[in-house]
């Protein structure tokens, strides 16, 4: 690997290009395996591998074995054992500092105080996080990164209108594609990448060149998720569009329309054969993937509902409402609040982690341009990745590495190291 590449150093999932039918279910094998067992319901189609495989980590089972006898199991017993829980776990946990601030000079790019200085000259404090490279280039902010499985590259997308893909070798540019409008999501799947623009979804196949535009949604598209075949994509206008890819005729079906939201859908997630989805209207609807029905409103913030996390059976949402709220199925199977984490400033994206320990980190970006990182369950902030502006865009990808993209346009990647001397316990 050269100087300010990103690859991982195992050649694991890395198979070489001429082995393209082994690659595929290599690495998307590999990649299950990693984070374990996953739901019958997450099944991996050859077609549209789910991308939120990483969304899927064994949450449940680490709640269950950390707070509570595996007899109880219901929201309401899990919703106090969090509560009562919680101040004895943050006392069992190393405390961090941090209360230092990141030097606003130094962000900028001069500290006349150099080492002398009170304030934090780094990125990042707290524990397990090192920065890999910065990747420079965007003029505008970055609204979606995806690192698909077996490719090379990182694919990033911007709201100047420009999809770059990044040599994972190099930490170059290798492409920038301008489509020449407002972008406001991507995501992957298996081979294809999945860009949410104005009025439209770009699909492009990595493997074979195929594009696609997929016209029907009025306005920006801000969400996409991909469950088995399905590619459900949440727009300004308030719906949701499902198109259903068909392997016989190489095309994609629909667009089939979920309605019922009042303000634009800016998040979705898939867990457990539902649908979620996040909404300017404050709410999230549940939605059934089969039948495409709305099965229930949860409402709760009160505020736009800018991200959700399906993390093993658990729901994450956040708000601008300076809220997380997790939410899990009762027994007779409504979805409610069984823990709501407060924070000073409005949260604008989710992400759920293994550090280098194989421990869960939720992470937390909020708009005071930082992303706070807690250790699950308990929710002890275990360290403070700080930017020049708001992270939006945070995902995982394959060998331990994290991408970040803020609203100057900069993505960073960073890996989970092992401390010296921490203990996996
Ligand atoms: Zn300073």
């Amino acid at each position: 690997m050269s100087y300010g590449g990103f690859a991982q150093d195992s050649g694991s999932t890395r198979v070489v290009r001429h082995h393209q039918s082994h690659r595929k279910t290599n690495t998307i094998r590999s990649v299950l395996d990693r984070v374990g067992p996953v739901n019958s319901d997450d099944s991996v189609s050859p077609l549209l591998p789910g991308s939120f495989i990483h969304r899927n980590l064994p949450l449940r089972s680490i709640l269950r074995s950390e707070l509570m006898p595996k007899d109880h199991r219901s929201s309401s017993k899990l919703n106090s054992t969090l509560r009562t829980c919680e101040p004895e776990l943050k006392q069992r946990l190393p405390v961090i500092n941090l209360q230092k601030k990141v030097c606003r000079y130094w962000l900028s790019g001069n500290c006349v105080r150099g080492d002398k200085c009170h304030y934090l000259h780094s990125l990042f404090s707290g524990k397990g996080l090192s920065i890999l490279v910065q990747l420079k280039g965007h003029q505008k902010a970055v609204r979606g990164i995806a690192f698909p499985s077996g490719s090379e590259k990182l694919y990033t997308c911007s709201k100047d209108g420009l999809i770059r893909s990044w040599d994972c070798h190099t930490g170059q540019c290798a492409d920038a594609n301008n489509l020449g409008c407002e972008i406001g999501s991507l995501i992957s799947a298996g081979p294809w990448v999945f860009v949410g623009m104005l009025n439209a979804i770009k699909a492009f196949n990595i493997d074979t060149n195929a594009e696609y535009c997929l016209t029907g949604p009025v306005g920006l598209v801000y969400a996409i998720t991909v469950e088995r075949d399905v590619l459900f994509t949440g727009a300004q206008d308030g719906t949701i569009y499902a198109w259903k890819f068909n392997p016989e005729s190489n095309s994609f079906q629909g667009p089939a329309l979920l309605k019922g939201h009042e303000g634009a859908v800016v998040s979705l997630v898939v867990g457990a054969n539902r649908l979620y989805s996040g909404s300017m209207d404050h709410n999230i609807k549940v939605w059934d993937v089969d039948t495409l029905q709305c099965i229930q409103t949860l409402n709760g913030h009160s505020a736009v509902v800018m991200s959700l996390l399906f993390w093993d059976q658990h729901l994450f949402s956040c708000s601008l409402d300076n809220t997380v709220k997790v939410w899990a199925a009762s027994e007779d199977c409504n979805v409610e609040v069984i823990y709501t984490h407060n924070e000073e400033d409005g949260v604008l994206a989710l992400c759920g982690a293994l550090d280098a320990e194989a421990k869960p980190v939720l992470l937390c970006s909020c708009n005071d341009n930082s992303i706070h990182l807690y250790e699950l369950p308990s929710f002890s902030e275990r360290g403070r990745i700080y930017a020049t502006q708001e992270i939006r865009s945070i995902h995982i990808g394959s060998g331990g590495l994290l991408f970040t993209g803020d609203e100057a346009g900069l993505v960073t990647v960073w890996k989970w190291v092992s401390e010296p001397g921490s203990q996996a316990s």
